[in-house]
């Protein structure tokens, strides 16, 4: 049995490419897109060209023919330059595609993969103003007419929404059947009806575009219903249970730049006639930021790696995201802590990372819905 962290040759690859990526090309923007709350319409496209937004995709469909595991650590590594750019490829890799792999038909596939794989934005639209933790409680109907489906409601908190053309809508085409009534729709972003409304200014990952989205008398051909009629539940969840891997991959990105950051700046910063990182008391910190990162990572990978091998993967998923956004928040904190008032204010790279690490607790389920997932599992 191979090291967790042990990567085949084309894992490595994509992992370097993406580092190298992001130091060169993100790094430079990261922080006016934070100040400007929008992401470089150019890194978009770059994100592309680079193969990134279609990891999984297969070739045949113009993707990369690539692994989970390879977007795993291609989320880390630009994660931990910028949890906006970061969230950008995740929600398109882990969310979209993934739902577009496992539920389309064979007209969607051809239709869509090519698209989301070269050119296209997708974004991931379960959240309601009222249903959150709750999703299934969501509001927006779907009634059929002819060849069509029509869409009413709104939904918030989409990421993507901004840069995204293609939509998986979560409707329900029966509210008399509760969560059986759930049907994913792909919607595109010049249908009829549609639109993308107020964009949230947000604490954290500023450059990732949060926006809320209104369906009024939206029509839809019932060919794009993603999954089963009534089985939509289905398509959310399952997605969002491999989702929720990448999320811990991007908070343990956040946490190793923290870090990084960190050690760059305690072997530079000098008091008492010494560089701080030659205190035992600092030193020690820094041990156990990168121990604690240690842990996460490897959590996250073992879940990519059981999901990978088509093994049970739930509660470790639920474990490695609880897990990593809990390390995150504090890794980021204690590099603030290590930075003294430097670390307070926007000159230096760590308050940025502090901000961006809260999501991680809050989307994709918040910790307590993970706990939930992880004590049912145990006490089944
Ligand atoms: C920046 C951002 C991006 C997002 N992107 C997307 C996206 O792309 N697509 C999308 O569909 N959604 C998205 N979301 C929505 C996100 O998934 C929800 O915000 C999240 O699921 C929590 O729902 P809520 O905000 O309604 O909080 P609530 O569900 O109201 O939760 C509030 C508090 O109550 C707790 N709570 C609720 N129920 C229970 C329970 N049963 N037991 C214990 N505690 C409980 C929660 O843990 C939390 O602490 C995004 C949100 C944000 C902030």
């Amino acid at each position: 049995m191979s090291p967790l962290s042990n990567l085949t040759e084309d894992e490595k690859m994509l992992q370097d490419a993406a580092r190298d990526f992001a130091e060169s090309v993100i790094r430079p923007k990261v922080r006016e897109m934070d100040e400007k709350a929008k992401l470089d319409p150019d890194l978009v496209q770059q994100f592309f060209e680079m193969g990134l937004m279609g990891v999984e995709i297969p070739e045949a469909y113009g993707g990369g023919g690539g692994s989970f595991f390879m977007s795993i650590v291609a989320i880390e590594q630009i994660s931990r330059v910028d949890a906006s750019a970061g969230v950008f490829m995740d929600v398109q890799n882990t969310l979209v595609n993934n739902a577009f792999l496992n539920f389309g038909s064979e007209r969607i596939k051809e239709r869509y993969l090519p698209q989301l794989a070269t050119e296209k934005v997708g974004a991931y639209c379960l959240s309601e103003a009222g249903s959150g933790s709750d999703a299934f409680a969501l509001k927006t109907t779907a009634t059929e007419e002819g060849d069509y489906y029509v869409l009413n409601g709104s939904k918030m908190w989409i990421t993507n929404a901004n840069e995204a053309d293609i939509f998986l809508v979560f409707a329900n085409i029966n509210p008399d059947a509760g969560y059986k009534g759930i049907t994913a729709f792909v919607v595109e972003r010049d249908f009829e009806g549609f639109s993308v409304s107020k964009k949230e200014n947000k604490l954290g990952i500023r450059a990732s575009s949060t926006c809320e989205i209104l369906l009024e008398d939206c029509k839809v051909p019932k060919e794009n219903i993603l999954g089963e009629v009534g089985k939509g539940y289905k398509v959310a969840m399952e997605t969002l249970n491999e989702g929720r891997i990448g999320i811990g991959a991007q908070m343990v990105g956040v946490a190793q730049g923290a870090l990084d950051a960190t050690l760059e700046y305690t072997q530079e910063r000098e008091q008492f006639g010494q560089t701080i990182s030659d205190f035992q008391g600092v030193r020690f910190q820094l041990a156990k930021m990168a121990t604690d990162i240690e842990t996460a990572r490897l959590l996250v990978y073992n879940a990519a790696r059981l999901k990978e091998n088509g093994k049970d993967f739930l509660k470790e998923a639920a474990m490695a995201k609880y897990h990593s956004s809990e390390v995150a928040e504090n890794v980021t904190s204690q590099a603030i802590d290590l930075f003294g008032g430097y670390g307070y204010v926007k000159e230096y790279p760590v308050e940025k990372y502090y901000r961006d690490a809260k999501i991680g607790k809050i989307y994709e389920g918040t910790s307590n819905m993970q706990l939930n997932t992880i004590s049912k599992l145990l006490l089944k």
